[in-house]
């Protein structure tokens, strides 16, 4: 059952097949999947299996797991990227949890940003989002999906 009504979050954790290329990986208490959002083939999402809302909300073990978790997500993303000659030179870990301005379940963002990004969206840090945000452009499932077994393989 999901957890909370009306959470995508749980909804997806619930219900995997929901995004391209399904759940990518359990890490102790914390779920990986692709984004959905328009952040790039390769970005992730990294959360909470239980709906938290609030980074102070985590309890002991999530907050003990977070540090090494993101760190395991960003190498792997790393080298997923790299593999198709897109290497990244910095891999952002954001936390930007409102919809609506409203506080949602948590969930940080891996994403891979390469040099050609930048140049694509003439941006970097919070901008580079922001632009890609405004240009939507969508992704590929099948491609979400092949990166996704990428990482799959660097997280098992
Ligand atoms: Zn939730």
């Amino acid at each position: 059952m999901r957890e909370v009504a009306d959470c995508f979050a749980c909804e997806l954790i619930e219900r995997p097949e929901g995004v391209a290329g399904g759940r990518i990986a359990t890490l102790g208490n914390w779920v990986v999947e692709h984004c959905i959002g328009p952040l790039g083939v390769g970005t992730v999402i990294v959360k909470p299996a239980r709906h938290v809302v609030h980074l102070a909300d985590l309890n002991a073990a999530e907050a003990t797991e977070l540090g090494a978790v993101l760190a395991r997500v960003a190498q792997a993303v790393t080298l997923a990227a790299s593999e198709v000659g897109n290497g990244p030179g910095q891999v952002y870990a954001t936390l930007w949890s409102h919809a609506d301005r409203k506080p949602g379940h948590i969930h940080f963002v891996v994403q891979p940003v390469s040099d050609a990004l930048m140049a694509e969206h003439d941006a970097h840090g919070p901008e580079l989002q922001v632009r890609m945000f405004r240009a939507g452009e969508q992704m590929e499932p099948a491609a979400m999906i092949a990166a996704a077994e990428r990482i799959r393989a660097h997280l098992r």
